[in-house]
């Protein structure tokens, strides 16, 4: 069906806007918008392209990870690529039902069947990081990028004392951790009070920060900019008999030395999901970092394989978001005016 007129002038609209937004976020670390407007922007030109299929051309936001890497570092090619997740934006439970769902469609599992085991995790404001170890040592650190080249930013992943130099225990020939780098938020707060004396401008928030830090030509800046770190996932691995679960993969990372997330579950079926997203909600507030949401993923590996990806994300699976802090605070501020 081909589109009317208005709708092709709104999409290309839709892409022109996000295309602007991207390159502030991912290039220029510099976002003016909020991530709750991005998303919802996103999602209508999701909704446009699914509705009138010839307006999704190849170059679309919905169709590519990230941004450009930035000229003035290395670039590195991935050897597998870094992708996306596919986000469930519904607030209630069923962001987690629609993912169940998908999945056992996906599986050819009938009503009866059985339950599909998952693993739950928090979803980490922060960016994401490729570290190549070879023979036990960091060789490579590598951020996303367009999800097939990043930027080589070994000299600053380096300052970061979490991140090991040398994995613990019996290390593969090659092994790429990946995971997130982020600031916590009492380290954002000192910068920003720290910039505040010098007399100079404070930072928007954690996420930008951190990768700002990272992304610096001179290590001195990301020494100042204290970091942190969660392995989530793996990279190319040669000579790793790789763990059948995403559990237990989680475990072989801490055991090589690797913080890893302690708010993490393992769930027959969907309904451990629900009760984590709800869990985590309350806790939110609290935690010492930044979240945007949860990550439920097939657990079983060979699962995972068999279910595959959709052009820039896997299957397998989903990031469950919570509402946008920013605007939060924003709906916070207003309440305490009225
Ligand atoms: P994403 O952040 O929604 O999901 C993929 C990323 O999740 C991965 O690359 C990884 O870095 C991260 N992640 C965190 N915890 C994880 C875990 N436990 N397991 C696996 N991955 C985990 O994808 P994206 O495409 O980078 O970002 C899109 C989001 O960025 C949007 O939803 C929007 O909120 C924000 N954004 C905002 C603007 C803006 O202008 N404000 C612009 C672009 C993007």
């Amino acid at each position: 069906m081909s589109a009317p007129q208005e709708k092709a002038q709104r999409a290309q609209a839709l892409r022109e806007t996000l295309d602007r937004y991207n390159r502030e976020y991912y290039v220029l670390d510099t976002p003016s918008v909020p991530d709750a407007e991005y998303d919802r922007l996103f999602a209508e030109l999701q909704a446009l392209e699914q509705a009138y299929p010839a307006l999704a051309t190849p170059d679309s936001p919905t169709r590519r990870v990230g941004g450009a890497p930035l000229p003035e570092l290395t670039p590195v090619t991935h050897r597998v690529p870094m992708l996306s997740i596919n986000t469930e934006t519904d607030k209630s439970a069923q962001g987690a039902l629609a993912f169940d769902a998908r999945v056992r469609r996906a599986l050819g599992l009938e009503t009866d069947a059985p339950a599909v085991e998952y693993a739950a995790e928090l979803k980490f404001d922060g960016l994401a990081i490729n570290l190549r170890y070879e023979d036990g040592v960091l060789v490579q650190a590598a951020t996303r990028g367009d999800g097939q080249t990043g930027e080589d930013v070994t000299h600053n992943v380096r300052t970061i004392g979490q991140i090991p130099l040398r994995l613990s225990g019996e290390a593969p020939p090659v092994i790429e951790v990946r995971g997130e780098i982020y600031m916590r938020r009492d380290a954002f707060e000192a910068l920003n009070a720290r910039q505040r004396e010098a007399g100079l401008k404070t930072f928007v928030n954690p996420r930008n920060t951190a990768a700002g830090a990272i992304r610096q030509l001179d290590p001195a800046i990301a020494r100042q900019r204290p970091l942190s770190f969660f392995a989530y996932g793996l990279g190319e691995t040669v000579g790793w008999a790789r763990p059948g679960t995403h559990a237990a993969l989680l475990d072989a990372l801490a055991a090589f030395g690797f913080p890893v997330c302690e708010h993490r579950c393992v769930s027959q079926g969907v309904e451990g999901l629900i009760a984590f997203h709800e869990r985590i909600e309350a806790l939110r507030p609290g935690l010492p970092y930044d979240i945007d949401g949860v990550v439920y993923k097939v657990n079983d590996v060979r699962l995972q394989e068999e279910l595959g990806f959709v052009s820039r994300e896997p299957r397998w699976a989903v990031a469950h978001k919570y509402p946008a802090q920013e605007e939060m605070t924003r709906l916070i501020g207003i309440d305490i005016q009225v």
